[in-house]
């Protein structure tokens, strides 16, 4: 093993040690600032009531280059499950198995390195780093970067912002997101009467009266995509009725449902559309909504050209630029960044037992990572 490899496995080792479950940061930061320290950054701690986070900046002058994650992981579940303890860094061959190795403590681990070769190799920078980390990703996310980008970060400039969530799919290097749906999330109440099974003349099952509804509301053509998000999707999670008992009709029914969405559309229109739906019916109803994301979409983005530069030199294949996944911190950036893109490790393992990734992965996005500080900053 090379001198450079010892150096990232240590890191990385001492990062997942940290049994750094949202909301506690368990020492990750502190750990990074020391690091970041060394190569020069002023590190800013900000605590946020159960939540950890730091903005740490190297340089003065434009641009400014921001990569921005977290150090916060989802619990391990079934520890009995697990080929190695997950708090543990374990080699196991060319895997290196542990909790957040791939989401997302390896791409944390990959960008101080690639910054610590930039800086050792090169006496001048042209520009300015910010690291920014929150211990708040993988829960309600609001005391991490969506309060940090309302707050401290308005005093930055941010010319470019990568987010280092893993976003390839089964090899390093296959996918850079541009963009991610927005999301839409809405509890739907009916309310029936309740009575019994044989007298429904005396009843209103809310079941039957909203059937043809919920038909509606799934066939519905919210949008038609376009060349960056695919058709907005409606998907129901939960939906219960009825008291248990075969012969009661049941009072009320309830369903969540959420919607993922296109640019083509906003958490505006989706509503007015639901509400038109429902009220062409007669049923008694109510509804709460919670928008948990806009979608966003960065297009002609330098960021994006030089990550994909980078990416197809280092890994000699073709990458893809996608917007599909979940929601990310991305979402909070864009409203202070004209040019977010995510780009980091293989997601095919994440909040799983047994998360992992290799040693060639980290090597190579560690070597992505400081292509695109040196086309950046040089
Ligand atoms: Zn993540």
């Amino acid at each position: 093993m090379t001198n450079d490899q010892d150096q990232i496995l240590r890191l990385l080792s001492d990062l997942i040690e940290c049994k750094s479950i949202t909301p506690d940061d368990a020492g990750c930061q502190i750990l990074i600032s020391k690091f970041l320290e060394r190569l020069g950054f002023t590190v800013n701690h900000i605590r946020k009531d159960d939540v950890d986070n730091m903005i740490a900046v190297l340089g003065s002058s434009g641009p400014t280059f921001a990569f921005v994650g977290h150090t916060d992981v989802v619990p391990e579940g079934d520890v009995t499950k697990w080929s190695s303890p997950p708090f543990k860094l374990e080699q196991i061959g060319e895997k290196l198995f542990g909790r957040g190795t791939s989401d997302m403590k390896g791409s944390i681990t990959c960008m101080l390195i690639a910054i610590k070769e930039l800086v050792d190799k090169f006496d001048k920078i042209n520009g300015t780093i910010i690291i920014i980390l929150t211990s708040d990703e993988e829960g309600p996310a609001i005391n991490g970067i969506q309060s940090l980008v309302t707050d401290e970060l308005s005093a930055y400039k941010i010319d470019m912002c990568l987010v280092g969530e893993p976003s390839c799919k089964k090899i390093i290097g296959d996918t850079i997101k541009n963009g991610r749906r927005g999301s839409l999330s809405g509890t739907l109440h009916i309310k029936g009467v309740q009575g019994h099974i044989a007298y429904p003349q005396n009843a209103v099952n809310p079941i039957h009266i909203f059937a043809p509804t919920l038909d509606k509301l799934i066939s519905e053509k919210y949008d038609l995509g376009n060349n960056h998000f695919p058709p907005t999707s409606f998907q129901i999670s939960n939906i219960n009725s009825g008291v248990g008992t075969t012969n009661i009709i049941p009072g009320d029914l309830k369903m969540e449902f959420n919607f993922r969405y296109s640019t083509e559309t906003n958490a505006n229109k989706l509503q007015s559309t639901v509400k038109k739906i429902l009220d062409l019916a007669t049923i008694d109803y109510s509804i709460e909504w919670s928008h948990s994301g806009e979608p966003y979409l960065t297009e002609d983005s330098r960021l994006l050209k030089i990550c994909q530069e980078s990416v197809e030199s280092i890994t000699n294949h073709k990458v893809a630029i996608s917007t599909d996944g979940g929601t990310s911190d991305g979402r909070f950036m864009a409203k202070i960044c004209d040019d977010v893109i995510e780009f980091g490790l293989v997601n095919e393992t994440i909040h799983k037992i047994d998360e992992h990734t290799t040693i060639e992965n980290i090597k190579k996005l560690k070597d992505i990572y400081h292509s695109i500080l040196v086309k950046l900053f040089t």
